[in-house]
């Protein structure tokens, strides 16, 4: 069998017609034709079930069949093979009939010479395989439009739809009448706030004939809203454009809970301390603007600890509940009440008039905490305290109005609880210990009174050290050994904090060597930096020298940035942490979760690991909101190519929900708490 040649059936039962095909065809060689000759439709039906041929030459007038009948029948059998028709009869009717059926020609036997005829065999196999292949294509196309998943729609250039499939219309919630009517408009499925988007992306579809794909919220008869992304493009030769649509709600609530989540406190729905910041920053700039004062008011019960211990956390979290209720009954509209965490509260007074409004509203809270509570099946009477600061009056910068608020606060509580107190400059007696302490830090480093404890970060899986945390430790000439978060924090505010972390830096390097020297070190030294000193350009340099001096390559070394470093000179951040990355150097984010944290932003950062926040990893075997939290910020991490590390993993069950979730690494007392170097090399001694 020749590779090219051409099957031809003939279903003819005249011989002597037969014959004359076979004569007309034998001389075809380029390619030459195979040709097998039917006398009956029964015989040519058989024939066709087991072989293949490129084409039927068709007789109407056959023993077993009258007409185009046969046609059917062949096509039954052998759909795709393309049908040429004979007849001995020159008649219209009967040429109509078969061209409708579909055959590919129509010849009469009386006319056909050999051009005709190759001629006829070689335009209907062509013809064929052409409609073929699109009904190939459009059944694809029918196959994706039926699916469910893709809303689509064409419509005309005044925005009528036009025509449009089922998952469009159950998208949108009208009949298929209602779109044959001509009563769809895009018009009616564009909410308010949508049209000016829509308008830009109309100007680009008159532009360039399409819409790139975006994400829009649409309207559905109902009156209810849905998310989809949707695109467009025109239909070359029409006045249309064919538009889809996916349904992505689902996805949008889950980013929406995500988001709530982070910005929210779980327990009382209230704001947590980043969105706090947040709004107060917002705050500040309107009450400068319109020249009116702020009140910020620090608050905590008074001896909580005792009604958790002697009652239980429920309880305790109930009671922490009811407080929330009370305390925005007493708060107007405008004013923002936020849980810090455990039992302490702040809330933001805007638009103050005179410091008497505020007495009155920290008098209304105090008589407010005064009346009994009702916690499991209890009478409980708590007392509270509160310390207040004012912008402008005491401060016109932020983080220094939350410091004074919490001066006053312990000021309130020294003075005999269950009052309150204003921040008061001069007979102030925590900030003369305050200064006296920032003075003390600012000698620390000259007196070499800093030193650097390392913790483990661990693979999840196999528990393989990944990384070295320094974290640094002040041994304080009359109180002792230091932990950080005693003194990271005044570092930050008075300034010191870069000269701290350009020290860790070379000294972590530096211990780095050590151990690469000894034979075993850790894969890598993760080192913190404050957020602050990115707003101190030698910062790059103490970066770059630190690598130069002390045998610290840049794929060892990680930084790792608390995350409201998103909330800064944005811009100005991404620029300076691209170069780091650039250069190979991880950049990890810390207690991610912890309040405000835009993943919208964080996708512009180079980002290489999410360091979720202790608080919400403590909660995994109580609290299921924190679980779902977790893996669902683990999925969000993951798909934006990010590693997940857990922060403050205490027992084996939090690891081993972690394991499930998928995190990578994790950190905490279970492993190791943070250790002098040298008990850091046994870590990785015992590890190998
Ligand atoms: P961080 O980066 O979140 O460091 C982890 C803190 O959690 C450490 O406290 C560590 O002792 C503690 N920790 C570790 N495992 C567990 C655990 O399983 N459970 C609990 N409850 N706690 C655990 P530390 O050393 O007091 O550090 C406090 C913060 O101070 C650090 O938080 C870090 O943000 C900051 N810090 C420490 N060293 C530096 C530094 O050199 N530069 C800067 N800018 N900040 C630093
Ligand atoms: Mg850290």
């Amino acid at each position: 069998m020749t590779k090219n040649e051409i099957r031809v059936l003939a279903i003819e039962d005249n011989q002597d017609d037969a014959d004359l095909i076979s004569a007309l065809l034998s001389k075809e060689k380029e390619p030459p034709f195979l040709l097998f000759h039917a006398r009956r439709l029964a015989e040519a039906l058989a024939y066709l079930a087991r072989h293949y041929v490129h084409v039927v030459l068709l007789d109407l007038g056959l023993p077993d069949s009258l007409g185009i009948s046969a046609v059917q029948d062949i096509k039954k059998i052998a759909p795709h093979v393309p049908i040429i028709v004979l007849t001995g009869l020159n008649d219209e009717e009967t040429a109509k009939k078969a061209l409708q059926a579909e055959v590919q020609d129509y010849l009469h036997k009386g006319e056909i010479d050999r051009n005709l005829l190759v001629r006829s065999i070689r335009y209907a196999i062509e013809r064929k395989r052409t409609i073929e292949a699109l009904r190939m294509s459009e059944a694809r196309f029918r196959q994706l439009s039926e699916s469910g998943i893709l809303g689509i729609a064409y419509y005309d250039a005044d925005g009528r739809i036009t025509d449009a499939n089922e998952s469009f219309l159950s998208m949108v919630g009208y009949e298929r009448r209602d779109v044959e009517t001509g009563a769809v408009r895009w018009g009616q499925l564009t909410p308010p706030a949508w049209i000016e988007r829509t308008r830009q992306a109309d100007e680009e579809f008159r532009a360039s004939g399409r819409i790139t794909p975006y994400e829009k919220e649409f309207f559905r008869r109902d009156g209810k809203t849905f998310w989809g992304l949707f695109g467009c493009a025109r239909v070359d030769g029409l006045a249309q454009a064919i538009s889809f649509i996916v349904d992505i709600t689902a996805r949008k609530k889950l980013e929406e809970e995500i988001t709530h989540l982070a910005h929210h406190d779980v327990l009382t729905g209230l704001p947590n301390r980043r969105l706090l910041r947040d709004f107060f920053r917002v705050e500040l700039l309107k009450a400068r603007r319109e020249q009116t004062k702020l009140a910020l008011l620090f608050m905590d019960l008074d001896r909580f600890k005792e009604i958790n211990d002697t009652l239980g956390h429920e309880a305790g979290d109930e009671m922490l509940k009811a407080v929330a209720g009370r305390l925005k009954s007493c708060a107007r509209e405008s004013d923002i009440v936020a849980r810090i965490g455990g039992d302490e509260f702040n809330i933001l007074l805007s638009d103050v008039a005179r410091p008497d409004d505020i007495t009155g509203f920290a008098q209304k809270v105090i008589a407010s905490m005064g009346e009994p509570f009702q916690i499991a099946g209890r009478e409980i009477d708590i007392t509270t305290s509160i310390g207040i600061s004012m912008f402008p009056d005491d401060s016109v910068e932020v983080e220094e109005l939350f410091r004074f608020a919490d001066i006053a606060l312990y000021n309130a509580k020294e003075g005999g609880r269950n009052t309150f107190r204003f921040y008061d400059h001069g007979l102030n007696q925590g900030s003369v210990e305050k200064l006296e302490f920032e003075s003390w830090l600012r000698r620390a480093l000259a007196h070499g009174e800093l030193t650097l404890h390392y913790q483990p970060q661990v693979n999840v899986k196999t528990r393989g050290i990944k990384s070295a945390e320094a974290l640094v430790r002040w041994n304080h000439p009359t109180l002792g050994r230091l932990d950080s978060k005693r003194f990271i924090p005044i570092a930050e505010s008075i300034g010191y904090i870069a000269a701290i972390d350009e020290w860790v830096l070379r000294t972590a390097g530096a211990q780095f060597k050590t151990w690469l020297d000894a034979g075993f070190a850790p894969p890598c030294v993760t080192v913190n930096i404050s957020s602050r000193i990115f707003r101190n350009t030698a910062f790059a340099d103490a970066i770059a020298a630190s690598l130069d001096n002390d045998g610290l390559t840049t794929d060892c070394l990680e930084l790792e940035i608390k995350e409201d470093l998103a909330m800064g000179d944005l811009e100005r951040n991404i620029t300076l942490l691209k170069n780091l990355a650039a250069k190979g150097i991880g950049i990890s984010i810390d207690d991610f979760g912890a309040g405000y944290s835009s993943l919208h932003n964080l996708k512009r950062l180079p980002v290489t690991k999410l360091k979720l926040d202790q608080s919400i990893v403590k909660d995994i075997a109580t609290d299921p909101d924190s679980r779902t939290l977790i893996s669902a910020m683990i999925a969000m991490a993951h798909k934006m190519n990010m590693l997940v590390v857990a922060k403050g993993v205490e027992t084996e069950e939090q690891l081993s929900f972690l394991r499930e979730a998928e995190c990578d690494e994790a950190q905490g007392y279970l492993f190791s708490g943070p250790v002098p170097p040298e008990q850091f090399s046994e870590l990785m001694v015992v590890a190998k």
